[in-house]
């Protein structure tokens, strides 16, 4: 317990730099903590350390993880996610972060209970164009927005991208400011009725990059939980 709380305490402290560097305040920014690569119990750990925001990448390999945690969390759906899986993931999870299709779009309109609340999720944007990666490419983007904006049961809360794994950190700049700049455009574009505020990018290689990019929500595995 006491290297994690050392390991979280380095963490936020180069979270507050980064912010330092740019004029933001280190409480506009959340931190998804990604438990795929731990046990359990140091979920719970980081649970009492305060981090309350959990993410998970795969279901159902995280099935038993979730009903062992029996804490107040916020469960954050990460992963790319397929449209048969929707129905349990909306139950299990409160955000989705990798809506990058209309047919999941589609899905989780359909899987979102009547009486239930919008359901928050993030669009997945491929900025960098890798082949590899998963996301709407971003000449697709306003497309699929004015689509998703016509479904009562989705609440599109910001954009979400993954960075190339870069071994000099600043070469994803370029990424994490184009899902900015596409997130600006959207919002002049008045596309959905209130503007995204969020953005879903930085991970535990890229993190102070992003944040200097305007990233309001992190997702970190390693660098905060390590690997179990
Ligand atoms: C695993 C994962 C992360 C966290 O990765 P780290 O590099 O360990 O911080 C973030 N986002 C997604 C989508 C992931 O799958």
């Amino acid at each position: 317990m006491q290297q994690l709380e050392a390991q979280v305490k380095t963490v936020e402290e180069r979270i507050n730099q980064a912010c330092k560097r740019v004029g933001r305040n280190p409480k506009d920014i959340k931190i998804v903590t990604v438990t795929k690569y731990v046990t359990p119990h140091r979920a719970e750990q980081m649970i009492h350390l305060g981090y309350t925001q959990l993410g998970e990448n795969r279901w159902p390999d995280c099935k038993d993880k979730l009903a062992q945690i029996q804490s107040d969390v916020t469960w954050h759906f990460i992963g790319h996610l397929q449209s048969r899986k929707v129905r349990d993931v909306v139950k299990h999870f409160h955000y989705i972060h990798s809506l990058d299709r209309l047919s999941l779009a589609k899905e989780i309109q359909k899987r979102v209970p009547d009486h239930a609340e919008p359901y928050p999720c993030f669009i997945q944007v491929n900025v960098s164009g890798e082949e590899s990666k998963f996301g709407l490419q971003p000449d697709e983007l306003s497309t699929f927005a004015k689509e998703v904006a016509q479904l009562d049961r989705i609440r599109v809360v910001g954009l979400m991208t993954m960075a190339p794994y870069e071994s000099n950190p600043d070469d994803t700049r370029q990424v994490f400011r184009g899902l900015r700049l596409l997130q600006e455009e959207l919002n002049q574009a008045r596309i959905f009725s209130e503007p995204l505020v969020e953005l879903s990018m930085g991970m535990s290689n890229d993190f102070e990059v992003a944040i200097e990019e305007g990233a309001t929500c992190l997702r970190l595995g390693t660098v905060l939980v390590g690997k179990e």
